[in-house]
């Protein structure tokens, strides 16, 4: 199965929310990032058939989309950004209803709740209503309605939004046991939820695809870009001004400050430290200083290259 986006743009007036998207996607785990408006909802709404692109065509296995219709919505599983529950429902209840919109046989539909009900471990919360359930709980049972169907292509929405950490964590190793043989996208502003466990990343900016590799492979770019300097705490303002800095640590007198640097921090105790996903979104994403044009080019490179696959 193979999952292409061709030249695709859209725009609301004069607004354009995505410009010319090319990439590919098969069996796998694929993050989906970038800051509020970059683009991730509008594309998401085109992979699922709720909007109409201006220009370009999404096409499963050489066939667009559009044209497949309903044999395409019947391999998808969506997890909206927000959506409101019923909550006088109960959960099996929520299951039984959203299975019948989806056209899934009564008999077939009531082994399958058990089923997901299980595998979101919410088993035991079956005949509780809606209305009593935890943030994570309602995440849960909502991605239990996106896989009834038994998807092949399972889209997810901002999947932890509102969640606490343990939740959070909880939630992602729920999206990576459900995910096997499977095409899961996962949009998200948040880096962690997606880290570790995307066969690839791409990431939006402005409408704009930045890059699709696997995370590795883009770190390399950043290899000698992230330093941990060892300051005094006065000389913090100075360090905060001429570099991004992703994290600050006080240890007795002295500050342990990991920047994003594209030259060595000459005049500083500095060591190079090895980049994660976090410091090269925020290489992408800090208003202050701009990326690196040769930066941006390799990019650039490597989702070209996945591309050209
Ligand atoms: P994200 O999901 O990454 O936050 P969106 O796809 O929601 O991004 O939005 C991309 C851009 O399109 C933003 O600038 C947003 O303001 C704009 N936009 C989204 N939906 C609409 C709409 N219905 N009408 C006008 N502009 C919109």
């Amino acid at each position: 199965m193979i999952l292409e986006i061709h030249n695709l743009s859209k725009s609301y007036g004069s607004k354009m929310a995505l410009e010319n998207i090319n990439c590919s996607f098969s069996e796998g785990i694929y993050g989906l990032l970038g800051p509020n408006g970059a683009g991730k909802s509008t594309l998401i709404n085109i992979l699922v058939n709720n909007l109409v692109q201006n220009t370009g065509e999404v096409m499963l296995d050489g066939k667009d989309i559009r044209q497949l219709g309903e044999s395409y919505r019947s391999l998808l599983g969506f997890m909206p950004q927000q959506q409101a529950l019923f909550d006088s429902f109960t959960a099996r209840r929520f299951l039984g209803y959203m299975g019948t919109l989806k056209g899934m046989e009564k008999r077939k539909l009531n082994d399958r709740i058990e089923e997901v009900l299980s595998m979101v471990n919410l088993s035991n919360a079956a005949d509780k209503r809606l209305g009593s359930f935890s943030g994570g709980m309602k995440q849960r049972i909502l991605i239990a309605q996106a896989i009834l169907n038994d998807p092949k292509i399972l889209i997810l929405d901002e999947p932890t939004a509102g969640l606490d950490p343990k939740e959070r964590i909880r939630i992602r190793n729920m999206i990576s046991e459900i995910s096997f043989s499977k095409l899961v996208l996962i949009a998200t502003h948040v880096v962690t939820d997606i880290e570790f466990i995307s066969n690839e990343i791409m990431i939006l900016k402005q409408g704009e695809l930045v890059v699709k590799s696997q995370p590795a492979k883009m770190l390399e770019i950043i290899a000698d870009k992230v330093y941990e300097l060892h300051v005094r705490e006065e000389e913090l303002p100075k360090v905060s001004s001429r570099w991004r800095v992703c994290s600050m640590l006080k240890d007795n007198d002295i500050v342990i400050v990991r920047i994003l640097s594209d030259d060595q921090p000459e005049g500083y105790d500095y060591r190079p430290v090895k980049p994660v996903l976090e410091d090269l979104y925020l290489y992408l994403f800090d208003d202050r200083i701009k990326p690196d044009t040769e930066v941006l080019e390799r990019l650039k490179e490597l989702t070209n290259k996945g591309w050209a696959v």
